[in-house]
């Protein structure tokens, strides 16, 4: 038995509401899948406490941003509450031609950007078990602002509408179970490019 589409690896997306447990669910994923890559967006917003350059982000000024935009350097963008996130191309493509599965932990209008260049990829949608307990996470992380709340949730309301573009739903009730689910996602979308 070979595999097919010239041993690429697989682009792999997780998408979903800001609070709903991407990052959490992405940390956990490192240390169960050490094998898949991940990529490191760049952003033009400041680092939380604890946060590093080229680990959670490269953090960068607007400037900068822009001018990656301009020399064609991200595979997508997007502004969310009043900064910009991309994903640096070239990472991207560099690890999938190396034949390794990569993840982008990115938000729904980047994700549908995504798909319109990489039909192929695997798009996995983070849902909260419920609006309520999204409000709860955003709100006990404590790093946000009253205003940042407001303005998160009521992207959430509108990001939620976009799941019927993805592939897979998976609720996030307890980190290790979306894990689980994940991995098996990724097992089966394998065996799916199987031929023989
Ligand atoms: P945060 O500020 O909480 O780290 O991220 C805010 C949102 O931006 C999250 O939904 C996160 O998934 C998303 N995000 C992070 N990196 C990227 C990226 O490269 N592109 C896009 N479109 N969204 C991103």
């Amino acid at each position: 038995m070979t595999s097919n589409a010239g041993d690429k690896g697989l682009l792999i997306v997780l998408s979903g509401p800001s609070g709903v447990g991407k990052g959490t669910v992405c940390s956990m994923l490192r240390k169960l899948a050490p094998e898949l890559v991940y990529s490191v967006s760049a952003t033009t917003r400041s680092p939380r406490a604890g946060e590093t350059e080229g680990d959670n982000y490269f953090f960068t000024s607007k400037d900068k941003f822009r001018s990656m935009i301009e020399k064609d350097e991200l595979l997508e963008w997007a502004e969310y509450v009043g900064n910009y996130y991309g994903t640096p191309r070239s990472f991207v493509r560099d690890t999938i031609n190396a034949g390794k599965d990569i993840i982008l932990e990115i938000e729904v209008q980047g994700a549908m950007k995504v798909k319109q260049k990489f039909p192929e990829g695997v798009f996995i949608f983070l849902m909260p078990p419920s609006l309520d307990e999204l409000k709860n996470r955003i709100e006990t992380r404590g790093t946000e602002t009253d205003e940042s709340i407001r303005n998160r949730l009521s992207v959430a309301v509108d990001e939620i509408r976009l799941l019927e573009h993805y592939d897979y739903a998976v609720v996030n009730d307890q980190v290790e179970t979306a894990c689980s689910r994940i991995r098996s996602i990724i097992t089966a979308e394998h065996c799916k490019r199987e031929r023989i």
